[in-house]
């Protein structure tokens, strides 16, 4: 397996490959790897030749106030699973390699952005269309996987594909969960063992709205009442949002109609956590 640093090193890699008409496949993470980010590395495994993980904890994509700086990283943990799980290449830029000073060019999606984590996290996705459309600049990979646990970023990245006319196919792998339903998050590591077992109530108030629709219920305002206060039974959680969106427009739905994406931001003690399911009648 390769490290690569360098982003023109990294091109002449992709060109070497694609000269010799290998196909390509990126797994674009913030590393401190979890087995959400090794069921993503493995599935992109099978659908390439070579596989290119990047491994940068992008700096664009953190606001003001939030875990940049103490964003927990272990490259070397990472490289071995990454090695084990058969990857080709990591790219592990430096932040001054990757946004040399006076960096300035962005790429901003303006509708979809803005709702849900958008509302909370101004700047946030705007941080990750940049990082991405870079990242896919830099490696053109055929495929590209991503994690449903980040369904807002899966619907921007989806749509920031079809109107840039990236020639990428994005993959995406259903949410990876702890046996007590949390969805695997390198942000779990902040969480005490008091917090981390009511952060299973995220899931399980999720799970709930789901047996509600199977059960009939289609009122999306006494679903989401009914997650908040689920919630609520926990002293530590503290909801951020809960919303029922059409999974790719992120508009609200009033009632069950089609599938429904079922989102939730909730702050577990010092700790904002992020799931969502799918429902449908
Ligand atoms: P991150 O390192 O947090 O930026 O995540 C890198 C990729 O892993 C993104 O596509 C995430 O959506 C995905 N991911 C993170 N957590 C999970 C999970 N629990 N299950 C599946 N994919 C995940």
């Amino acid at each position: 397996m390769r490290i690569i640093t360098a982003i023109k090193e990294m091109q002449s890699y992709v060109k070497h490959n694609y000269r010799r008409g290998r196909k390509i496949a990126l797994v674009p993470t913030m590393g401190y790897f979890h087995d959400g980010h090794v069921m993503l590395i493995r599935e992109a495994r099978k659908l390439c030749d070579r596989l290119v993980v990047s491994i940068f904890v992008n700096p664009l994509q953190f606001g003001r106030g939030e875990d940049f700086a103490t964003y927990p990283r272990d490259m070397k943990r990472d490289l071995d699973l990454a090695k084990e799980e058969g990857t080709n290449v990591v790219f592990a830029p430096t932040a001054d390699e990757f946004y040399p000073p006076g960096y300035s060019t962005f790429v901003d999606e303006e509708k979809i952005s803005k709702k849900l984590c958008g509302g909370f996290r101004p700047g946030h996705f705007k941080g990750v269309t940049t990082v991405v459309a870079k990242l896919f600049n830099i490696i053109r990979p055929h495929t590209a996987v991503f994690g449903q646990k980040d369904a807002q970023q899966v619907a921007i990245i989806k749509k920031m594909v079809r109107e840039l006319s990236y020639p990428i196919h994005i993959i995406v792998i259903q949410t990876i969960r702890e046996k007590n339903g949390l969805a695997c998050s390198s942000r779990n590591e902040y969480l005490t063992v008091h917090e981390r077992k009511d952060a299973a109530l995220l899931y399980a108030s999720l799970q709930k709205a789901q047996d509600m629709v199977k059960a009939g219920v289609r009122d999306a305002g006494k679903i989401a009442e009914s997650i908040r206060a689920h919630l609520a039974s926990s002293p530590v959680i503290k909801p951020e949002y809960v919303e029922l969106v059409n999974p790719n427009t992120l508009e609200r739905v009033s009632q069950i109609g089609e599938r429904t994406l079922i989102a939730l931001a909730a702050h577990v003690g010092m700790t904002r956590l992020i799931d969502n399911i799918f429902v449908e009648p």
